[in-house]
């Protein structure tokens, strides 16, 4: 069947369901839905179940909208929401999604507009023809979440075409009906970084992740191999994007220069959060006088492409994939990819950069899967050895150093990544502070750090069930606690070094740029201070040479040499990390449903993957692999 006459086979049995006076215009495939377009679309709203036994029966995800000639203009449609609404709510912004027909209504009440009934909802769909969406204000406001919103506006008409591409390519008929399955390393296999795992079916070709290996010296280090024979740009249907981390997003926008048009599925925090990554990463690169691979125009290009995926939500990605994200509890937003091949025919899931274990901001990663044949699994902390301390020691730890440093008067200095690490901490000290383990100080926060955090609260719903209370139930955001302060000027940056006892979290993580490295060199010298790192320095960066023990720094600043003499303290805490060690990943391939028939080892040094797996192989007694990249594996 040709992609019209699906379309037309589809249609047919909506417009039979629907009642005569559901006024349906047109029905298209817009990405992985189906939208149908209706002149009266509080009739198909106010029936969900309708809706919902349609979008089952066909095995579609089903979109009602209002066709674009009835809705209301929307300077007309604002003022009749805001008069309808009234002030108790506190709206902030009314924003207008073209290609959705919605009608995006901020306020600091939410709960006040949706109301008991939804009654106020269905007035507005029913007169104004926008179908409201109705959001809490973010508590931060967010310059990354602005852009993004501000480019799908701009380009509403461009980004529906986009999505009409997708859903042709999505729907196209199905040619070769071959069975065979196969995976190839391009990047991240027996290593860490540039992630990338090309999967190919009978019909199509998806990329999952797309990184870039950020310490790498040289090319053929730091980007996935897409000089391999089986990766072909034209034929790549989607890319799948498990989480915002540079090693795993930050060469999407690359594919769009290359001639790539096809989409981009990841969860809502990761599209926001990537974006905001990689917006640095040029930036970064341009500051070093560094090789720029693509530049704000793909970044541009990625976010018209990307389609936003609820966690545990089945979709079409292409005529034989359906792909399901499901939580991963590494970072905010992180996914574990689940494909499923074909009617049943293959399932596989990429437990990378996994977190099987609480932490205070996520819950962890899922390990039931509905079916589940290959595994591919992260193998960062491998080798036996690498245990780690568990969180309690952890937090134990620090809440020993900032004690001792504050009765000194000494500043305690976390370098972190902005990304994951950091929140994590904020609310670490936010609860140390709460329970009057550690005393009231201020906590000053800088460089990135900010935003990424303004992102993360801006999705609640992606938090462990502890933080989504506080926030919906008790009405407290930790994240806005008053002892919270940002730093944004140099000014500001001096008092701190200068005043009282603090705790100062900043970006870098490893002390290789930015403010950490000045609070470093300011306040490295008095021994009443102290340094904490939380992650892992990477070889040869600032961090972890201090870490080893060099208690003498040189550095070059306005063509003069300067030497810097350590005489702070210094801890290193790992059980902070965002990645399992390897008794979870233990607990993890012993603990995962059902039980896979293979398990592929990656995301790991190449000594690490091999331990791993010959563990995995005497405990489990299935097919474990260690892969190197380039390697390809046959799943069926
Ligand atoms: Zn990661």
């Amino acid at each position: 069947m040709s992609y019209k006459e699906v379309l037309d086979e589809i249609s047919k049995s909506i417009k039979k369901e629907l009642p005569p006076n559901s006024g349906v215009t047109t029905i298209e495939f817009e990405g992985p839905e189906v939208a149908v377009y209706s002149k009266n679309p509080q009739i198909l709203v106010e029936d969900e179940t309708l809706v919902r036994k349609l979008a089952k029966k066909l095995r579609k995800r089903i979109v009602i909208r209002s066709d674009p000639k009835v809705r209301l203009p929307k300077d007309e449609a604002t003022y009749f929401v805001q008069k309808l609404i009234g002030e108790e709510s506190n709206i902030t912004t009314i924003d207008f999604d073209d290609s959705l027909g919605e009608i995006i209504i901020e306020a600091d009440k939410p709960g006040v507009i949706i109301g008991k009934s939804g009654e106020t909802l269905r007035k507005i769909i029913s007169e104004t023809f926008w179908r409201p969406r109705v959001q809490r204000t973010p508590p931060i406001e967010s310059k990354v979440i602005k852009t993004i919103r501000h480019v799908l506006q701009e380009d509403a008409k461009r980004r529906q075409e986009i999505l009409r591409m997708i859903g042709k390519r999505i729907h196209r008929p199905l040619i070769y009906r071959n069975d065979t399955i196969r995976v190839t390393g391009l990047g991240g296999f027996s290593e860490v970084g540039r992630s990338s795992a090309l999967v190919q079916t009978g019909e199509s070709r998806v990329l999952v992740d797309c990184g870039i290996s950020v310490g790498a010296q040289t090319p053929q280090y730091t980007f996935p191999r897409f000089d391999f024979p089986e990766f072909d740009i034209e034929e790549l249907d989607a890319v799948v994007v498990s989480h915002a981390h540079l090693d795993h997003s930050g060469f999407v926008p690359y594919l769009f220069k290359y001639g790539y048009k096809g989409p981009v599925y990841a969860t809502k925090p990761t599209r926001d959060l990537m974006t905001m990554l990689q917006i640095d990463y040029l930036d970064v690169a341009s500051k070093e006088g560094k090789l720029q691979p693509y530049s704000q125009k793909e970044i541009r290009e990625t976010v018209l492409h990307t389609i936003v995926l609820d966690f545990n939500e089945v979709t079409d990605i292409a005529p034989d994939l359906r792909l399901t994200f499901y939580h991963a509890g590494h970072i905010v937003g992180s996914a574990i990819p689940h494909l499923h091949v074909g009617e049943g025919l293959y399932n596989m899931a990429f437990a990378q950069d996994i977190k099987y274990a609480r932490s205070r901001l996520l819950d962890p990663a899922t390990v039931r899967f509905p079916r589940l044949e290959t595994l591919f699994i992260e193998s960062t902390y491998g080798n036996p050895n690498d245990i780690l301390p568990t969180r309690t020691d952890s937090e134990k730890q620090l809440e020993d150093v900032i004690v001792e440093t504050v009765k000194r008067g000494g500043k305690v200095l976390i370098p972190v990544l902005a990304v994951g690490r950091a929140q994590e901490i904020i609310l670490v000290l936010e609860e140390m502070m709460r329970a009057e383990r550690i005393p009231l100080i201020p906590v000053y926060t800088d460089g990135m750090i900010r935003e990424a955090t303004a992102i993360v609260s801006a999705h609640p719903e992606a938090l462990s069930k502890s933080v989504r209370d506080r926030i919906f139930h008790d009405g407290e955001n930790p994240f806005l606690a008053e002892q919270f302060n940002h730093v944004s000027s140099q000014e500001e940056r001096e008092r701190i070094v200068l005043g009282d006892p603090a705790i100062i979290l900043a970006t870098s993580g490893m002390l290789n740029g930015g403010p950490s490295v000045y609070y470093f060199k300011e306040l490295c010298e008095d021994e009443k201070n102290a340094l904490v790192f939380v992650s892992y320095q990477g070889k040869g960066t600032l961090g972890s040479r201090i870490q080893k023990g060099i208690t003498e720094v040189q550095m070059f600043e306005d063509g003069k040499t300067i030497m810097y003499h350590i005489m702070m303290q210094v801890h290193s805490i790992s059980g902070f990390t965002g990645h399992s060690d390897r008794r979870e990943l233990e607990n993890y391939i012993r603990k995962v449903t059902p039980k896979p028939e293979r398990y592929v080892m990656i995301h790991g040094e190449s000594t690490k993957v091999v331990k791993l797996a010959s563990w995995a192989y005497k405990t489990v007694r299935k097919n474990c692999l260690s892969p190197s990249n380039g390697t390809t594996i046959r799943l069926h």
